[in-house]
This record gives structure tokens, sequence and C-alpha cells, in this order.
């Protein structure tokens, strides 16, 4: 696996959980919103001497086995660790390393893009994960507008990672980066449709400090929780909030 960055604590990025977070490095991608721009090459720039979570014996990025001995010696103050990106299915050795993890009887939080149906279908065999979270970048029909990348394959490959996740029987949620200029009210309603009753689905807003995009519009056109309480009214049984 090639690791993008380390973070040792989060409170917020695995509901109700303590973790850590593993960044991967590398995304087929091209969100314009992504506000980890430097995260999409295969390769970092800069290798190792880009700035990262120094560990004990580690002065740049870690490699899996600093991060597992990490993990493995601060466990007492961890629930589990979330896996993220960049996109971490597109990485050998991703499933070895989510089971080195539970094998630490730590919890495994992946998130994903959708882009590799058949790692999330052994992720959910193999059992190495807890917990998913899933972008929905948009409404099917103009998932290209957001992803810009590998045409309609792409749109269909993660339309078969959200029918696994939804019926894998693993808790889980959905996720919206609101993308200004270019989703719509409409596009909400149609995305929170997709849903089953029950499921998990974040609006996230746009993170300004940073983006792929610089031209990207700041101007959504509209207000977002009143955008979250619009569609939470009209989709009773699911559970929206903004994030
Ligand atoms: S999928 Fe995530 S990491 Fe990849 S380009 Fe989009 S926002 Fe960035």
């Amino acid at each position: 696996m090639t690791i993008g960055g380390f973070q040792p604590l989060s409170l917020v990025d695995y509901p109700g959980k303590t973790c850590a977070i593993v960044f991967t490095q590398g995304c087929p991608f091209r969100c314009p919103y992504c506000h980890n721009p430097e995260l999409i090459p295969v390769h970092p720039a800069g290798g190792s001497e880009r700035s990262g979570v120094a560990l004990a014996r580690h002065s740049g990025i870690p490699d899996t086995n600093d991060i597992l001995e990490y993990i493995a010696a601060h466990k007492s103050m961890l629930d589990g660790v979330c896996i993220t990106g960049g996109e971490p299915t597109i990485q050998v050795g991703l499933l070895p390393f989510l089971k080195q993890i539970k094998d630490l009887g730590l919890l495994v939080k992946l998130d994903t893009n959708g882009i590799h149906p058949k790692v999330v279908t052994r992720a959910i065999e193999e059992g190495v994960v807890d917990y998913f979270a899933m972008d929905l970048k948009h409404r099917w029909e103009k998932y290209q507008e957001i992803v810009r990348s590998g045409g309609e394959k792409v749109v269909e490959l993660c339309r078969r990672t959200f029918g696994l996740i939804q019926s894998s029987g693993i808790p889980h949620e959905f996720r919206t980066t609101v993308a200004p200029g270019i989703h719509g009210i409409d596009d909400f309603f149609e995305m929170v449709s997709y849903l089953k009753d029950g499921e998990s689905y974040f609006i996230q807003e746009t993170a300004f400090t940073k983006t792929l995009d610089p031209a990207l519009s700041r101007h959504t056109g509209f207000f977002v929780p009143d955008l979250a309480a619009d569609l939470q009214a009209a989709f009773p049984r699911c559970h929206i909030q903004v994030r």
C-alpha cells in the first residue's frame, strides 16, 4: 500500500468512536471540490520527504508496518481505524492490512468512492470492515459532472458498490459534498430517493481552503441546512444531516 498520511487520533471521523486515520495515496477521480488534491497522484510528490505525522522512529510518511506498530501500542485509546484517501480500494494489499487491524481488536471504517465493487465484495465476505462510508457524487445520470474520469463504466461500478453496501448488513452511510454551480436542489432529492429506510445520508459543504479546481464557484444558490431539513421532511425514514 502507498500511504499518503496518518493521523493518530480523530474524534469525528468514525461515528461515535475514536479512531486513527490512514490516508492512502492515489485516486482515479477528479472531483472539482477535492480538498486533498495532493492525494490524487498515485505516487506522492516529494516521496517520504512530504510532511506527514511523524511516528516514533519515523520523520516522514509512515508505512503500513509503522502504522500497525503505532496503533498496536496505542489501541487502548482507539476504538478503530478509518481508512480513507485518495481512494483506498485501488491499493494492492488493502484487505490484508484491514485484517491486521481487525486482528488487533480494532474496528475498521472504510471510506470509498465506489470505484472497486470487487474489492468491496471481498471486504464484506472476509468480514474486515465494520462501517462503510461511500461518496454519492451526484445523481447517476450526471455522475461524470463530478468525477470527471472513466466515462459511464465508472458510473456503473459506483452503482454496483452502492448496491453492495446497501445490502451488506454492515453499518454504513452515504454522503455528498455540495459542488456549487453543479448540484441543484432537485439533484439532492433524486439522490436521497436512492436510499432505503433507515439509511444515513450526510450533506457536506465544500472546504474552500483548498480545492482541486481553484475556479470552483462558491455560490450554491441554496442554504444547505434548509435543504437538509426539506429532505428530512420528504424522506422521514432516512437520517439526513449536514456535516
Ligand atoms: S474521490 Fe475523493 S480523493 Fe478522489 S478526487 Fe474525489 S474528493 Fe478527491
